[in-house]
């Protein structure tokens, strides 16, 4: 990994940023290298790896340039290859809340606290798992697709029927016997329907609608109900893929009062799904970063 964990300066960083990206994924980073083509000096903060949510992706085909598509962790290194060709200050550091003084956005980290002149928020989105209705708690029910890497041989339920489900199913069933469990019809891209149907090591389960989680010592209950009754089915692990919310979590209470003035004057700026609704794809996602930039460039006169 190119950018490493730093050690705190133990409270203010007293330099001021010129335009701080906050999300190393597709839009941040796309934003970050244009800005810093236009002279204006970045800093972004990644809190994972560099890359964002494509990393999970089993295989990217709609990115131009592969003509044969890439997986997902494949583009992330060479976004981080550009990154780092680029120069860009990068920090791997968690920005935990973003407040504006008026002058300054102030981006509190666990490290530090840094002052910039702009802002731009391209942090993605988060799992909507609320959306079931009852409480999961992702961090010790549901795994995620990074934590299931190197797994083999385990019965693996993927909750969801749109593209993240059968991207997942299809990555896992590689080495894994794999459940897509459904409320209804599928609602993913039909290729990737045709894909898991035609793995043996993929079966589906619909018009099933979960009704309880339970984890066990060495697995996961789950209850579901059928048209013919209720069933409990157990599983080694659980991935949920029921869609995804924009990630504002960190903006404070003086960013929700002011973003809209200070996005129209030209110092605050989102991009990529934490705004993009349900167009949640990597080329609209960089487009977004540069579009922000050349914004950026125009509001700094440069
Ligand atoms: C399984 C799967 C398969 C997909 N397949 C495709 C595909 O084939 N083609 C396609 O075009 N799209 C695909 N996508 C969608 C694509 O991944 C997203 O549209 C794209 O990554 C969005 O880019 P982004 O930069 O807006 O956000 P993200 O990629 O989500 O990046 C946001 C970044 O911000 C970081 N971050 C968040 N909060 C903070 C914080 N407080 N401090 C610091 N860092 C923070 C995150 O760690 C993350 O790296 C897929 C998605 C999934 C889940």
């Amino acid at each position: 990994m190119w950018i490493q964990p730093r050690e705190s300066s133990g409270g203010w960083t007293l330099s001021v940023i010129e335009m701080a990206v906050v999300g190393g994924g597709p839009a941040g980073i796309a934003a970050a290298i244009q800005c810093q083509r236009s002279g204006i000096s970045v800093t972004l903060f990644e809190k994972d790896r560099i890359g964002g949510l494509i990393k999970e992706a089993n295989l990217v085909e709609n990115y131009l340039g592969f003509p044969g598509g890439i997986p997902g962790q494949k583009l992330c290194d060479r976004f981080e290859e550009q990154l780092r060709f680029h120069n860009i200050r990068t920090l791997q550091e968690e920005v935990m809340l973003v407040d504006h003084d008026g002058f300054h956005f102030i981006l509190h980290t666990a490290l530090d606290t840094y002052k910039a002149e702009r802002l731009v928020l391209a942090t993605g989105t988060l799992p909507a798992a609320a959306r079931l209705g009852f409480g999961v708690d992702n961090r010790t029910v549901c795994d995620n697709v990074m934590t299931l890497a190197h797994a083999s041989d385990l019965s693996i339920a993927v909750l969801g029927a749109g593209d993240a489900a059968y991207d997942y199913a299809l990555r896992l069933a590689k080495r894994n016997d794999v459940t897509i469990i459904s409320r209804g019809e599928p609602r993913c891209l039909p290729l990737l329907r045709e894909r898991a149907l035609a793995d043996d090591r993929i079966s589906f389960l619909e018009g099933r609608t979960v009704q309880a989680v339970r984890k066990l010592q060495d697995g996961v209950s789950l209850k579901l109900k059928a048209q013919s009754g209720q069933e409990e089915m157990l599983f080694d692990r659980l991935l949920i893929a029921i869609g995804r919310v924009p990630n504002l979590t960190i903006l404070g209470p003086s960013m929700e009062e002011s973003s809209e003035s200070l996005m129209n004057n030209g110092l605050f700026y989102m991009a990529g799904d934490v705004v993009n609704g349900d167009r949640r794809q990597v080329s609209i996602a960089a487009s977004d970063g540069i579009k922000v930039a050349m914004s950026v460039r125009e509001a700094a006169g440069r």
